[in-house]
């Protein structure tokens, strides 16, 4: 089992990697995957913060028979950049892409088509929260899902959140998106909560598209 979201207290998350490792053990999965906020976060991470916990991700991993990738939830900011702090790529196995504003249906959809076109994304966390679209374009979704698919951006399936939601997932089935599971946690209790999210990931996409089966740190 994979479990790709999880913070730690390099950002706002309360448990330390070693803290989280021997949860994630103890919660039998297999590869998890660490990403912090980026710095536009107020406890986001810096350069020195991400080699930091890469050190300590290679200690972890070397202790317990569990695969740690190092990664991070970046925002987005307007112009379609992503706030990872510069030099810092070598120390990060994958990005994953989040948006913690609310924008209008239109605006989110055109942003994040931009941002897959313009940079290297391995995963859009959360798709739609804090949005409140009343009215959906469908051509403006199957936008986004083809430039996901064209650079293989996986959709997560978020626990915490619960999305994508019903009418989302119903879409995914005609794309031949890939999909990573993601528990969202912030607290160590937390760590390995997939069970809602391995369920919509078996259901709703074709077998062998969960991304981290098939990911090895670099
Ligand atoms: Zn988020
Ligand atoms: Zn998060």
């Amino acid at each position: 089992m994979t479990d790709l979201h999880v913070h730690s207290c390099y950002s706002d998350g309360n448990g330390t990697i070693e803290e989280i490792a021997r949860k994630a053990v103890e919660r039998r999965m297999k590869i998890i995957g660490i990403v912090d906020h980026g710095p536009s976060h107020i406890t986001g991470l810096t350069a020195r913060k991400i080699k930091n916990r890469y050190r300590e991700i290679e200690d972890a991993v070397e202790k317990y028979s569990l695969e740690i990738l190092s990664g991070i939830e970046a925002e987005v900011f307007p112009d379609g950049t992503l706030d990872i702090p510069p030099n810092s790529r070598d120390f990060l196995d994958f990005v994953v892409v989040g948006i913690h504003r609310p924008l209008n249906f239109q605006e989110y959809h055109k942003l994040l088509i931009k941002v897959f076109q313009d940079n290297d994304v391995d995963v859009l966390a959360h798709y739609g929260v804090g949005a409140n679209w009343i009215i959906r374009n469908m051509e403006l979704v199957e936008d986004l899902f083809e430039i996901m698919v064209e650079n293989s951006v996986a959709i997560e399936i978020n626990e915490a959140y619960l999305v994508p939601d019903d009418y989302t997932l119903g879409i995914c089935r005609h794309y031949s998106l890939n999909y990573s599971t993601g528990s969202d946690a912030h607290l160590v209790s937390e760590v390995g909560n997939i069970e809602w999210s391995r369920r919509i990931g078996e259901t709703y996409f074709k077998k062998g598209s969960n991304i981290a089966v098939s990911w090895k740190r670099k």
